[in-house]
This record gives structure tokens, C-alpha cells and sequence, in this order.
């Protein structure tokens, strides 16, 4: 570049001559670096990003912060600095987490993770063909039902069932099909709101059904439903309390009853089970919990229950139950609003598959870690500590191995806890929520649960192989 014959002590020209040291878009374009850049980004985000780089260097010499010197230091590390940029841009918002909360799930985390076997089938589908709504016996039109519909009515003992995109969606479906523009009959303490804004009145009001409700917040007897059934009575509804328990003088009316009462006056009965599992858990500590098929053997009608719940399946809303009222549901225009995609049902054909070969426990995750026996647990904390302490040695801060709870989490099994270890670290140097969130922002962040002036981690929830990354990291954060 040439400074001419212009007058260098003159402020104006300085700074002229400064920002015709800046290099043009297309000079920079033609580094040999770019080419990568542009490959892997496209040209249009590079250009912008260029453009944003070269306007930041004018402005900063116009404000007097840069020299020539520091100019041309500058745009030698341009390909770097643009990396950096770009790839800042188009970071992932949804990523991996690791999930140390000891919440299994945690619907904040994505619910239940499928096992590799069941993400590699998804995979697998998602990028083919298949016969999603096809009879390749008949060559005609098939059912997104008949996927899953057979191994369901193993079991659970439906006569049929159906599937739409989440719980909340099943249960407006079920409303709307059965009772729009009749009464459904609920018990005023199940009137829940499960978080996230699904609560029962609003749903209810959203399907056309009107609510009618009957009893007290703490007891509702049969009388009270009796009582209420009149020519406008469209359905009996029973709702799972999910994330909360109504203690002490209490008093709900069991299914059988209820069905009874429901046989009796020719009207249907609904369970909205929130959670539903398939498998009795009560020898992990998760007492009180109905099973879907219990449900069914009480008599119900309709069914509903999450997928991504006790389940450990996709996303889902799962409803089964007497083939007439299943019939109803499926011929409602809701449901093609609601119908899930062939991903959801390859996912749940293959959890269903693991549950009929009896080995749920040990491959769908969320059962597995529900079932984790505390003293593995307590193994892996004790290893964790071990690895924390030769990583950092003395500067690591107190550890310990104490024990604690877990949770199920996602409205299922109401404030129960499962008895777990966890690892407790007091950090040195830095606050109990400094490292929280310092855990949180690397990569793959770590969540954790805090508590005064200590950070646990609950290996009930650390996915097979994520041990040792979350030890590495950890020693990073201390
Ligand atoms: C969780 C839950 C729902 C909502 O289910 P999603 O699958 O989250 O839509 C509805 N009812 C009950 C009782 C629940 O526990």
C-alpha cells in the first residue's frame, strides 16, 4: 500500500490510510484457509461472518484501539478468529447432558433415554422407506396401530390400542372422543396439574367435555359419583395423582368400584395413569404404583399413559383398552393432529419387544436404573472419588461417599424415593454453586444437584461409560 503524497500528520489521512489496511471481503475469501470454512459452513455464512470480522476491525481502528501493526497480526489470524465465529453460530442447542441428579425421569433432561439398541433402530428407519401405513401382505393400505397393537395386547391384556404424540395429547383425544359436549365425572381431588401447564380442568375444558366434579379435595366416595350421573353423563374419569399424594384422612374410590358403577349406567370409564408402567415395581421401593394391566383387569375402558414415563420408551401417549371405545378414538379427526411418526413407533415396537423377551430390566434404561442396586452405586461413587483424588489429589476439596435418595421423577411414584449413594463434593476455592455452575457450561455439561455447601452426584443416572468422562470432567471444574 502506498501512503501517496498525502500529509501523514494529519489525523483524517492517518486513520484513511489505517482503514485502507484492511483487507477487502474478497482478499480474505482468497486465503487458502477459507476454502475449509466454506466447505463446511457454506458461503453465504462465511461472507457474513467475514464481513462481521472486517466491520469489527474498522470500528476498532476508527476508535483509535488498533494500530497497523496489530491490523495486519489481526488478519493473519482471520481463518481462526472466523472459525471461531462460525462455529460459535451454529453450535448445537440440543446436546448431550450428563444427567447426576439421580432423577431418573427428569423431564427438564428429555425424559427416559432409549438404549443403544433402540436408538440404533430408529436410526436405522428414520433413513428408509418402510411400511409405516402399508399391508405388504395385501398391497393395500395398512394401520400406524398394527406396528405395535399385537405385542401391546400381550402386554398388557388391551383388546386394542392406539397411540398419539404425548400423554396430555391422549387424554384430550380420550376426552373429546368420548364426552364432548356430555359431563365427565372426576373426583375433586385428581383434579392435578402436572406441571408444564397440563392441568386436568383446562384439558378438559380444551376436549369440549364439561368437567363435573364431585367429593372433597381429600374424600370422594361412590355416592358422590352415584349421585352426579345423570342424562347429560358422557364418562367417569379417574386421574393418577402423579407428582403429589393427598395423606391422612383420605379417601378415594377404587377402579373395580368405579367400573362397576360405570357398567351400571352403561357409561365408560376412563384412567388417566400418568405414568403406567408394565412391570410391578414394587420390589425396588415403588409401592402403590397400578399397572397398566391391572387397570385393564379392573374393567376400564380407556387407558392412558406416557411413553417416556416408567415405560423408558420415546415420547409417546399410549391408550389402550376396550376395542369399541379404541375405535372411537381412532376415527377422530384429533388423532391425525396427534398421530406420531414412524420414529416414535419403531422406538416403541422395539421397547415392547424388550418387555415381551422379559429382559426390560436389564436393556430399557430408565427400568434398569429405577432397579440399580444401591451397592453398585455406591461402587461407583467410591471409584469416582478415587479417580477425582489422583486427578487433583489435595486441592479437590472434601470428598465423600454418603448415603441419599433418588427419584423417579415425571409424576410417577409421588414423592417416592429410592435409596441410593452419592458422592459429595465440598469444593476448595469456590462455592458449592460456583461449581455447579461451572459443571453446567462444559462440554458435555454436567447436571448435578446442590445442596448448602456441597455438589452430589448420583450415579443412578450416569449412562453406562459416562463414568469416567464425568470424573475427568469434574477434576477440570475443581
Ligand atoms: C405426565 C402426566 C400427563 C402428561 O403426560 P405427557 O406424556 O407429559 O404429555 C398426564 N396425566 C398424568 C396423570 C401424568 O402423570
Amino acid at each position: 500500500m502506498s501512503a501517496g503524497k498525502v500529509d501523514r500528520s494529519a489525523p483524517d489521512n492517518k486513520l484513511h490510510l489505517l482503514l485502507q489496511g484492511i483487507p477487502a471481503v474478497d482478499a480474505l475469501l482468497g486465503l487458502q484457509e477459507m476454502g475449509a470454512l466454506e466447505a463446511e459452513f457454506g458461503r453465504e455464512l462465511l461472507l457474513a461472518e467475514l464481513r462481521g470480522f472486517l466491520t469489527s476491525l474498522r470500528r476498532q481502528a476508527a476508535a483509535g484501539r488498533l494500530d497497523a501493526d496489530e491490523i495486519e497480526r489481526l488478519c493473519a489470524g482471520a481463518p481462526g478468529e472466523v472459525r471461531t465465529r462460525l462455529e460459535r453460530r451454529m453450535a448445537f442447542s440440543l446436546r448431550r447432558v450428563i444427567n447426576a441428579t439421580g432423577v431418573v425421569i427428569h423431564t427438564n433432561l428429555g425424559r427416559a433415554p432409549l438404549s443403544p439398541a433402540t436408538a440404533g433402530r430408529v436410526a436405522e428407519l428414520a433413513a428408509v422407506y418402510c411400511n409405516l401405513e402399508y399391508d405388504l401382505r395385501q398391497g393395500v393400505r395398512g394401520s400406524r396401530n398394527d406396528h405395535f397393537c399385537r405385542l401391546l395386547a400381550e402386554l398388557t391384556g388391551a383388546e386394542a390400542g392406539t397411540v398419539v404424540n404425548n400423554n396430555a395429547g391422549a387424554v384430550l383425544l380420550a376426552l373429546n372422543s368420548l364426552s364432548e359436549g356430555r359431563e365427565t365425572v372426576v373426583s375433586r381431588g385428581e383434579l392435578v396439574e402436572i406441571g408444564g401447564s397440563f392441568r386436568i380442568p383446562d384439558v378438559m375444558s380444551k376436549s369440549g367435555a364439561r368437567l363435573r366434579e364431585v367429593g372433597t379435595t381429600n374424600r370422594t366416595h361412590l355416592h358422590d359419583y352415584q349421585r352426579a350421573i345423570g342424562p347429560d353423563t358422557g364418562l367417569l374419569l379417574k386421574v393418577h395423582g402423579s407428582n403429589y399424594r393427598i395423606v391422612g384422612f383420605t379417601r378415594e374410590v377404587p377402579l373395580d368400584e368405579l367400573t362397576r358403577l360405570g357398567r351400571e349406567h352403561g357409561l365408560p370409564v376412563m384412567y388417566d395413569l400418568g405414568s403406567g408402567s408394565l412391570l410391578d415395581l414394587a420390589d425396588c421401593g415403588i409401592a402403590g404404583e397400578p399397572t397398566v394391566s391391572a387397570a385393564l383387569s379392573a374393567g376400564v375402558d380407556v387407558v392412558t399413559f406416557s411413553g417416556d414415563k416408567l415405560l423408558g420408551g420415546p415420547q409417546a401417549g399410549i391408550i389402550v383398552g376396550k376395542k369399541a371405545a379404541i375405535e372411537k378414538l381412532d376415527a377422530n379427526p384429533l388423532k391425525r393432529a396427534l398421530r406420531v411418526d414412524k420414529m416414535t413407533i419403531a422406538a416403541l415396537e422395539m421397547t415392547f419387544r424388550d418387555y415381551l423377551t422379559g429382559r426390560a430390566g436389564e436393556v430399557v434404561p430408565a427400568v434398569r436404573m429405577i432397579r440399580m442396586e444401591p451397592g453398585v452405586i455406591r461402587r461407583r461413587a467410591r471409584l469416582f472419588i478415587r479417580r477425582l483424588k489422583s486427578a487433583v489429589g489435595e486441592r479437590a476439596g472434601e470428598l465423600e461417599v454418603l448415603p441419599g435418595s433418588s427419584r423417579v421423577g415425571g409424576g410417577a411414584a409421588p414423592e417416592m424415593d429410592i435409596p441410593t449413594w452419592l458422592a459429595a463434593v465440598r469444593p476448595n476455592g469456590q462455592s458449592s454453586a460456583a461449581l455447579e455452575r461451572r459443571l453446567r457450561r462444559q462440554d458435555p455439561p454436567v447436571v448435578t444437584r446442590v445442596h448448602e455447601d456441597r455438589v452430589f452426584f448420583d450415579f443412578r443416572t450416569v449412562l453406562p461409560g459416562e463414568d469416567k468422562l464425568l470424573a475427568t470432567i469434574v477434576a477440570g471444574s475443581l
